[in-house]
């Protein structure tokens, strides 16, 4: 099907939308005293997401060169007028308020009487179910309603704080989405009110965003406030559930380029502007670049393991007591992970961040389980177990190693996904169980292999100044991926 061309509006036309419309249908200020070259006529809603270019579809706006005047057109950017309008609207009501507090400043009285055997209850004029969360002993009675924002307010006990930024989005994501928790409010005796002390962003998006008169609620009757304070408080600290994914090195950028982040969304015009890595560090050397997310994923991996704690050595005489040199664990990182700024935001299906950290430990603690668990024991250094843990972990028999394990987990992976895989290995989804398992065989294969524990070739190692030494150690006894991939 051919493109539909956009509409142009004959002379005639516009004459008669500006009779139609006095003012500009973003700004809702008049257009009197704007020539026709300062006014633009816009569809209303975007026509390539299928609206109709009917004449109903188009409104005048302000468009004016002259920096005096008004230029509604530009400002709203690649927005439709519609939705520019919306946050318009919103913006300004938002900065009339602190909280819902302004939004409901106090409730109607409610009329209401519990019905015996308290089995249900009516509440102006609807009769609900009660329902009851026993505890022990104690009974705690709730009801679930739509209730009409009159008879609400903000709890005075239990407070709520005040509006935070995530209101704007949280409301236009509820403009498009349908609100999967209720409201929290209880019925307090005294007052005769209902008051709302959780899940105040959501009543004011729907209150503001869609002009909603009634908001879904569950409401306690009359409970322990000195309690439900506590509750709640966890509710928001203790035991608040991450909410998306997201990598905690995203976190990490944002704490360190903060400033850089504000920069770069005064840029594009947007406070709340969702980001990439690339959006805030390029310009940055890639050297620059290659450490700052070195620096991070190694932090990030301590968040989630003690590997580093436990088995990272500063020096030489540390490796006394710890198997693993820093620049060993550096070298992983660098072999497994992706140095190269990623280009998708945070929360997005295509970035795997945080699915890199879980395959990075998971590697990590195979290697762990393998050439150290039961094996490093610097308090027996005479020991077979040790010195064969300790053999793999000289620097060049570490970096030959390091390499031929990531070729074989390489290999491996393309084999089950029979697909070559490109980019580092360890930034992609997380590993299934069936990769898993076969990444294990592997790992093991590879400290299994008969010439670590030979004196004769141990000696060879502890003595080998350079990588190419340990190199050719492998060629002669045949370590290779190959060998530790075949099934
Ligand atoms: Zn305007």
């Amino acid at each position: 099907m051919p493109k539909e061309q956009r509409r142009v509006l004959t002379q005639d036309e516009k004459s008669e939308l500006l009779n139609k419309h006095s003012v500009c249908y973003i700004c809702l200020k008049t257009l009197e005293g704007y020539s026709p070259e300062e006014i633009e006529f816009d569809h209303i809603y975007n026509y390539a997401d299928g609206y109709p270019q009917n004449l109903s579809n188009f409104a005048p706006v302000h468009a004016s060169k002259d920096p005096r005047k008004l230029n509604c057109h530009k400002a709203k950017g690649r927005k439709t007028p519609y939705e520019y309008r919306e946050e318009l609207r919103i913006k300004s009501k938002l900065e009339k308020i602190s909280g819902l507090k302004n939004l409901c400043p106090s409730a109607v009285q409610s009329v209401y009487s519990i019905l015996k055997e308290k089995k249900s209850i009516t509440i102006n004029g609807d009769t609900l179910t009660l329902y009851n969360q026993k505890i022990g002993n104690s009974d705690n009675f709730y009801f679930y309603h739509e209730i009409d924002t009159k008879f609400i307010e903000d709890d005075d006990k239990i407070q709520l704080r005040p509006l935070e930024s995530k209101i704007l989005p949280m409301i236009f994501h509820l403009k498009q989405s349908v609100q999967l928790l209720p409201s929290l409010g209880r019925l307090d005796p005294d007052s005769k009110t209902i008051k709302i002390f959780d899940g105040q962003h959501k009543a004011v998006a729907q209150i503001i965003g869609n002009n909603r008169k009634k908001i879904p609620c569950i409401v306690f009757i009359n409970p322990d406030v000195d309690k439900m304070r506590v509750v709640a408080y966890l509710a928001h600290s203790d035991f608040l559930q991450q909410r998306y994914k997201k990598s905690h090195i995203d976190a990490k950028l944002a704490e360190i380029y903060k400033q850089r982040i504000e920069a770069f969304r005064k840029r594009v015009g947007d406070p709340n502007a969702r980001y990439s890595e690339t959006d805030i560090l390029a310009g940055e050397s890639k050297a620059g670049i290659r450490k700052f997310l070195l620096a991070s994923i190694i932090s990030e991996i301590q968040l989630e393991r003690s590997f580093i704690r436990d088995y990272a050595a500063q020096s030489r005489t540390e490796q006394k007591r710890r198997p693993m040199l820093w620049q060993s664990i550096e070298r992983t990182v660098i072999k497994f992970c992706n140095l190269e700024l990623v280009n998708e935001f945070s929360d997005s299906e295509n970035n795997f961040r945080s699915d890199e950290i879980e395959n990075i430990c998971f590697i990590l603690d195979q290697i762990e389980e393998y050439s150290i668990k039961n094996k490093w024991d610097p308090d027996s250094p005479e020991s077979k177990s040790h010195q064969l843990s300790r053999t793999y972990y000289y620097r060049t028999a570490f970096n030959n190693w390091i390499n031929t394990l990531e070729e074989a987990l390489r290999f491996a992976l393309e084999q089950k996904q029979g697909a070559k895989i490109y980019g580092a290995l360890c930034y992609q989804k997380t590993f299934s169980p069936e990769i898993r398992s076969r990444f294990i065989t592997v790992i093991k294969k590879l400290f299994d292999y008969p010439l670590w524990v030979q004196d004769t070739i141990q000696n060879e190692i502890a003595k080998a100044n350079q990588d190419s030494v340990v190199t050719e150690i492998f060629k002669r006894e045949g370590l290779d991926y190959i060998h530790l991939t075949k099934l």
